[in-house]
């Protein structure tokens, strides 16, 4: 496991208060951490010498305490529906996975100008659910704050390089799922300071609203959540929707088992007056019988929320199978005929590893990435 311990901070993990008392604490004016926080998230400075209107002792002291350290693009896959995958290398040589996610269409069906990344929150996961390249890896270390914040300054600085939307003068992405690689709500306390960058007026100003935290089911931690002022999204990775089915798939289940899980889920809408989104990837044979159906119609009625399905998209080592059509139809139809809102998820990025840890796996599976990388731009 690496240690990133030694290494100097990256200043992008750095809120509005801290840089306040930094920069005061040294001397300077109040006027100072406005142009530094500029600097950081909206000039997507990738170094402290680029920080040209500062003072050259500030950027002296700057520079003794902190480095920044951009994420290197190591790989690009785009698809024919517009989904980029980034594979990012990090400072000590992990590698992580963002998804680019143009939505034509919103969840409702109405037209939109959504345009998603999919940030990841841990190199691997500790969490091993059996259908989940991510968690087939195991475990290597949390991201720092600025290494969640850093994949949506990357994207910035990879659409300025490559003149994508140019005629767009706001920033590309406008919303923001915690869905990549890693379970977020493992990861809280960076987690929490990443998502206040994403949404104050002096970081990426994006709202809460467009802030989705997805989880496998951490109840604690949702409840930590629920304290928080800010209306962030919660998503549940449901899967399963009784403990027989989620024990086995999700070991997460046996530690926070259905019944843990779903009050958290209603104190979090108690505290948020939201609605949660229930994802729900369907696996032939697995979680796709009548008794899914009842069980999902239960729990979704009792949080009256709406559920997403997700037919499965196979990963290289993983034996586990896509259901078909028919079943995909049966399911979604049991689940309306008892009255649940449910949708059957828009696929992107089909025609790519766009499953999340795929295009990390099969990377550290090939040790020659410039050979690996296929279909990439
Ligand atoms: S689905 Fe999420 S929690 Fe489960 S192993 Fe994958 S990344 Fe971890």
């Amino acid at each position: 496991m690496s240690n990133l311990a030694d290494t100097p901070r990256d200043p992008r993990s750095l809120n509005a208060d801290e840089a306040e008392r930094l920069l005061t604490g040294w001397g300077h004016k109040s006027y100072r951490v406005t142009q530094l926080l500029g600097w950081l998230y909206k000039k997507r400075a990738d170094s402290i010498d680029a920080m040209s209107d500062l003072p050259q002792g500030l950027r002296d002291q700057l520079a003794d305490e902190f480095s920044l350290r951009p994420l290197e693009l190591a790989r690009e896959q785009s698809s024919r529906d517009g989904t980029v995958k980034f594979l990012w290398r990090l400072p000590d040589g992990e590698l992580i996975e963002s998804v680019l996610i143009p939505a034509s269409i919103g969840r409702d069906g109405s037209q939109s100008n959504r345009r998603t990344l999919c940030v990841s929150s841990q190199v691997g996961c500790a969490y091993g659910c059996t259908f989940c390249a991510s968690g087939l890896m195991g475990y290597k270390r949390n991201l720092a704050a600025s290494e969640i914040v850093d994949q949506v300054l990357a994207v910035e600085r990879w659409r300025l390089a490559k003149g994508v939307d140019s005629h767009r003068p706001e920033p590309l992405v406008n919303n923001i799922v915690m869905m990549g690689m890693g379970e977020p709500l493992a990861n809280y306390d960076n987690l929490i300071r990443a998502l206040e960058i994403f949404n104050s007026p002096w970081g990426l100003n994006i709202g809460a609203r467009k802030i989705t935290v997805s989880t496998s089911g951490l109840a604690p931690q949702i409840r930590r959540l629920a304290e928080t002022p800010q209306q962030y999204h919660l998503a549940i990775s449901l899967h399963g929707a009784t403990d027989a089915v989620r024990d086995k798939i999700m070991p997460v289940n046996r530690k926070y088992p259905l019944e843990e899980l779903i009050s958290a889920c209603e104190a979090y809408q108690q505290a948020k007056g939201r609605m949660i989104w229930v994802e729900y990837i369907l696996i032939d044979g697995v979680n796709t019988g009548p008794e899914q159906v009842e069980a999902l119609s239960c729990l979704a009625k009792r949080l009256q929320c709406k559920v997403n399905l997700i037919p499965y998209n196979p990963v290289d080592g993983i034996e586990l199978k896509r259901p078909s059509d028919e079943t995909v139809a049966r399911f979604r139809d049991g689940l309306h005929h008892l009255g649940v809102r449910v949708t059957v998820r828009t696929e992107k990025g089909t025609d790519i590893d766009a499953a999340c840890g795929q295009l990390r796996l099969k990377s550290e599976k090939k040790p020659a990435p410039s050979q690996a990388l296929g279909q990439a731009g």
